[in-house]
């Protein structure tokens, strides 16, 4: 059987308006669930149960991509001072050195090669 969890709440979505744009955004889900079949037909949270505990899928909302020019103090490569293209996507590349730009933190603290 497939069940809809329905769950009321509301979203929070920030907007920077130096950056003029929305910058994230996260699910806040109220204390409310319904349960219902594929017919709409209201069912009990226990058929959710997985050794005795509701099972449980965090709310995950896709985060806006920002520019990896603004992750980049001063937005320019760390290694060789290029100026960051403001089209630079995660996972590409310094044109100049190489340098990869790093989708998490712009420091470099965890130097493999
Ligand atoms: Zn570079």
């Amino acid at each position: 059987m497939l069940v809809n969890k329905i769950t009321s709440g509301f979203v929070i979505q920030v907007f920077d308006t130096e950056l003029q744009r929305f910058i994230s955004q996260e699910f806040v889900a109220g204390e409310d669930c319904q349960y219902e079949d594929e017919d709409g037909v209201s069912v009990s949270s226990e058929v959710l149960e997985v050794d005795g505990e509701e099972a449980y899928l965090p709310f995950d909302m896709v985060q806006p991509t920002s520019h990896i020019k603004e992750r980049y103090e001063d937005g320019i490569c760390p290694d060789c001072g290029l100026c960051i293209p403001y089209d630079a996507r995660e996972g590409g590349a310094c044109v100049n050195c190489g340098h990869v730009w790093n989708p998490i933190a712009p420091c470099d603290d965890d130097d493999i090669g």
